[in-house]
């Protein structure tokens, strides 16, 4: 049996196909339609599994433009996903820290997938992706290269939590010859202490996977460390636990 799962974000849009024992993945931009990123991930997928898209028997679509693409079976929340998707790669995990392009979240999980709680910031660019890549471009870098170029030993600190304060912030860091390796880490710092301060809110138990493309960065898992005085777990495949996730949910 062949399923889908799609994770539609508001920055990448993600796909995995399951065919048996065999797993394929894809991960392109959304861009300005989740519509049209799904007809693309679908048409991708299937061409890369080597399979006609009227062999899908079941499709499950998730994030924030699951509404748009029409073609699915089902849609389900990213949380319920990323639940199923972090029990799957790895079953010791209890806490879920996921930090994507425009919100953060915390998900407490039993072994089974089940969501016990969860907490969100949806609602302000602080510590999600979108600080980072507003703020790396501030420094002239791409988002994908700022995990590398820190230095946690210069690191400077960043009051403005405001992603367009601290574009300010930066500027003035600059002038004054601050080094861009301790900015860097002075960003990363900021989003950690935001996503492990709601972390402690909701209540961390257990071992802790850190998931979203924001895992990437190992920069920001550094930082996630320091904050949490503990390690953090990141799947190989930590921007796709929402698509595995809507994958095995459309086997049922
Ligand atoms: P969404 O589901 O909201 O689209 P993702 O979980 O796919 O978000 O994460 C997108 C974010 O991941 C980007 O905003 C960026 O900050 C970060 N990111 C993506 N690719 C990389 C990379 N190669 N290295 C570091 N960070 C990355």
């Amino acid at each position: 049996m062949i399923s889908i799962g799609m994770d539609i974000g508001s920055v990448a849009a993600k796909g995995v196909l399951l065919n048996g024992d065999k797993q394929y993945k894809i991960v392109i931009p959304t861009g300005w339609s989740p519509r049209e990123a799904g007809e693309r991930i679908l048409s991708e997928i299937c061409k890369k599994a080597d399979c006609k898209e009227t062999q899908v028997a079941s499709m499950v679509v998730t994030g924030y433009g699951r509404v748009a693409f029409e073609k699915a079976d089902r849609t389900v929340t990213e949380i319920s996903c990323h639940a199923r998707g972090v029990a799957y790669l790895c079953p010791e995990v209890k806490t879920i820290i996921d930090v994507g392009g425009q919100d953060s979240k915390v998900i407490s999980i039993n072994p089974q997938g089940k969501v016990l709680d969860f907490a969100m910031n949806d609602k302000c660019a602080a510590g999600t992706g979108r600080f980072l890549q507003v703020t790396a471009n501030a420094l002239g870098l791409d988002v994908s290269e700022i995990g590398e170029r820190e230095d946690p030993a210069e690191q400077a600190a960043i009051n403005s939590m405001c992603t367009v304060f601290a574009e300010s912030e930066i500027i003035g860091l600059l002038a004054r010859n601050t080094s861009k390796g301790g900015i860097i880490a002075g960003l990363h710092q900021s989003v950690a202490r935001r996503v492990v301060g709601m972390a402690r809110r909701l209540g961390i138990q257990g071992k802790v996977a850190f998931t979203g493309g924001v895992a990437l960065n190992r920069g920001v898992r550094r930082a996630l460390e320091e904050e949490l005085k503990s390690p953090v777990i990141v799947p190989e495949e930590c921007q796709f636990t929402g698509a595995l996730g809507a994958a095995l949910l459309a086997l049922k």
